[in-house]
């Protein structure tokens, strides 16, 4: 099979590296959780690790924990050292490189939080922060300062005071769940939260942020679908970046969420040698379509401490929309958009298609390269006012 065939095509991963148990268990998401490789001895009994990645995985500890459960893990081309599974996931020496233009919270949440664990940024929105774990842990996460656990900093979510600040704050009408991953908490737990958010009357629209669809879609269980549809309006972003995410369990999982009527986004991150090209980008846009999830954001990668090796040039996000725009469904193009550093919100960026603008017509070019003249409305002129009423007046007689 060509390699490009893993892009497009949907295929089962079994669980071929793991004890006899595992066949019976592997649908479990609480075994999954509980068999997550999370240390160096698990990962190197499995994987031959290259030295930039044994010491990658020892810095880990003090800087954002490695966990990855063996339903990702499975995805993993073992022959090849650049798999863009592996990439994401393993940790790497160079992350402990902190790069001048880095930060460790390069979106400027915490200088945006009214009461700790609720960002407040645009006027109408708050992001809420409610915990700090996720299924496996991105080796680009843009808040590896508190996601794991073993960073710099506590993740630290005043539930009361939040719920009161919401309440108060009428201007709000939209809450993101994010953390890490609103989907690691029980059903009865996410269903009180959203409950409570459900009984603020002004909270018009809910989001969840969560790459457990990816990461564990064992969670996405019927159970969990049936208690996230009674709090409608509810939409899911998740996290892709590679279309050989997208196996035949993920596309399930994501058909439960899709049937219980919760509307799916996908954003995803650029990242150097795993999704920066066209040919990657249109695969997981189509993958996505056919998974019934809208392509909603591509992030340009944050400024997050240690992450040069996987950031792009910005001109790279720009050329991946001009290889989608016009050359496939308008549906499958996601908005290109950077973080601006240090709490600027999302800065869309585009190829330029407006060549020349004068008061008269702009001169625009197509996604072929062909210029085109739109003119701009011109003005009614008086005589033709008047001899449109004389006209009028005629009829009317
Ligand atoms: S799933 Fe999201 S929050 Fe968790 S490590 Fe990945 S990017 Fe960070």
């Amino acid at each position: 099979m060509h390699e490009f065939d893993t892009h497009t095509t949907f295929r089962s991963h079994a669980p071929g590296y793991w004890p006899a148990e595992a066949m019976e268990q592997w649908h479990d998401h609480r075994w999954q959780l509980r068999n997550r490789i999370d240390s160096l001895a698990d990962l190197e009994a499995k994987l031959v690790l290259s030295d930039e990645e044994r010491a990658g995985v020892l810095l880990a500890g003090t800087k954002l924990a490695m966990a990855i459960t063996p339903h990702f893990f499975n995805l993993i081309d073992r022959e090849n050292p650049d798999c863009p599974i592996r990439r994401q996931v393993i940790p790497r020496i160079e992350e402990g490189w902190n790069a001048p233009e880095e930060m460790a919270d390069p979106c400027g949440e915490d200088h945006h939080m009214p009461v700790p664990g609720l960002v407040h940024r645009y006027p109408d929105r708050v992001l809420f922060l409610v915990t700090d774990r996720c299924a496996s842990y991105c080796r680009y996460c843009t808040r590896s300062r508190v996601v794991s656990g073993v960073g710099e900093q506590q993740l630290e979510t005043h539930w009361e005071a939040a719920f009161r600040y919401l309440e108060t704050h009428t201007e709000i009408r939209d809450v993101l769940l994010s953390g890490g991953d609103p989907l690691l908490f029980s059903d009865a737990k996410l269903d009180r939260i959203l409950s409570r958010l459900r009984s603020i009357p002004h909270l018009q629209f809910l989001r969840i942020g969560s790459r457990i669809p990816i990461f564990l879609p064992q969670r996405i269980t019927p159970e969990l679908c049936d208690m996230l549809k009674k709090h409608h309006p509810l939409f899911i972003s998740i996290h892709t970046n590679h279309p050989r995410e997208l196996t035949l369990e993920v596309r399930d999982a994501l058909a439960r969420l899709a049937d219980a009527g919760i509307p799916l986004g996908n954003q995803s991150v650029m990242l150097r040698g795993i999704n920066d090209s066209v040919e990657v980008q249109k695969a997981l846009v189509h993958k996505l379509l056919m998974c019934r999830v809208k392509p909603y954001y591509i992030y340009q990668c944050d400024l997050i401490h240690g992450s040069s090796h996987l950031r792009t040039p910005v001109a790279s996000g720009i050329e991946i929309i001009e290889g989608l725009r016009g050359h496939t469904t308008g549906y499958a193009i996601p908005q290109f958009v950077i973080d601006g550093p240090g709490g600027g919100g999302k800065i869309p960026l585009n190829p330029n298609y407006v060549i020349d603008s004068s008061p008269s017509h702009v001169t625009l070019r197509n996604f072929e390269g062909n210029l085109f003249e739109y003119p701009n409305p011109s003005p009614i002129q008086p005589d033709d006012l008047l001899s449109l009423r004389h006209r009028a007046l005629a009829k009317a007689r």
